[in-house]
């Protein structure tokens, strides 16, 4: 159990990318503070599974995003931590000149703007126990461009920037700072495109998540939430203790074309 006795938080963590990290994370030992904007009893209730299926502590707290108080808010209610995943994302699609200015502001806000505040406040108390694991969940969108995706593409290229900045400004103090960079990965969001996408190309399912949907991923394969999930335990793992300031990528080849 590499991170028994450590703590988690993971944004954005009540489906998809960041209940796969926690699992993972809860499997290798750790704590786990799960989070989204909601307060639901189904929300609490995902933290006490968790609990009982890893056997370690688990609580869900709300806080959104989009608004810089209450990430550092949420990093103080959780009494600070040792491990901080960035990984609460949003969408939206549409030419730069009809992109909706409110769309704009929020997908910063929630995909980029957050990961500062969270850093901000995590970073004294991670520096007080002289250990400290930063994972910010970027995409292939970090690295690489597609139309119609400009404010997420802005978000994701600047996390990695800001996940650099953060490596230097921790060099030398125990703690790391680096950016997952998943391609397709089958979340519940990606699964709900499917049968739209069925229904405007007229192919069946296995045939559009091949050509369409994974059109630039070369393994033609989904990456998986365990998958990016064991790539956060990893840098977690003494293994990753040099590892910093870098961007890892889980994407089936997409960056390698
Ligand atoms: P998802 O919609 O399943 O999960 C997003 C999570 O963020 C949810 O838990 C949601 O409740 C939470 N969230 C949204 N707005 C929030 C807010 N204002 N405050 C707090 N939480 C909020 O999507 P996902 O596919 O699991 O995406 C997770 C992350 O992975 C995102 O950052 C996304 O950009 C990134 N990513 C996803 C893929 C993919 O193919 N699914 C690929 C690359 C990167």
């Amino acid at each position: 159990m590499i991170l028994q006795g450590k703590t988690a938080i993971v944004t954005g963590s009540n489906s998809g990318i960041g209940l796969g990290v926690a699992e993972e994370l809860a499997r290798a030992g750790a704590n786990i503070v799960l989070n989204s904007f909601t307060d639901r009893p189904e929300d609490h209730a995902l933290a006490a599974r968790i609990a009982s299926n890893y056997g370690i502590k688990a609580r869900y707290i709300a806080a959104d995003m989009s608004k810089g108080a209450e990430c550092r808010a949420l990093v103080e209610r959780a009494g600070g931590c040792d491990i901080l995943v960035n990984n609460a994302g949003i969408q939206f699609v549409a030419p730069v000149e009809e992109f909706p200015t409110e769309k704009w502001d929020q997908i910063i806000a929630v995909n980029l703007s957050s990961a500062f505040h969270t850093s901000a406040a995590a970073l004294p108390h991670m520096r007080a126990r002289g250990w400290g694991r930063i994972v910010n969940i970027a995409s292939a969108h970090g690295l690489t461009a597609s139309p119609f995706k400009s404010a997420y593409i802005a978000a994701k290229h600047g996390i990695v920037g800001l996940s650099k900045t953060v490596a230097l400004e921790t060099a030398g103090q125990g703690i790391t700072c680096n950016a997952i960079c998943p391609g397709y990965v089958l979340t519940p969001l990606v699964e709900a495109q499917i049968p739209d996408q069925m229904k405007v190309h007229d192919m069946d399912r296995e045939t559009v998540i091949r050509e369409v949907m994974l059109q630039r991923q070369p393994s033609r394969q989904f990456a998986t939430t365990e998958q990016i999930g064991g790539t956060t335990v990893f840098l977690c793992s003494p293994a990753a203790d040099q590892i910093t300031g870098t961007t890892i990528s889980v994407d089936g080849g997409w960056t390698a074309l």
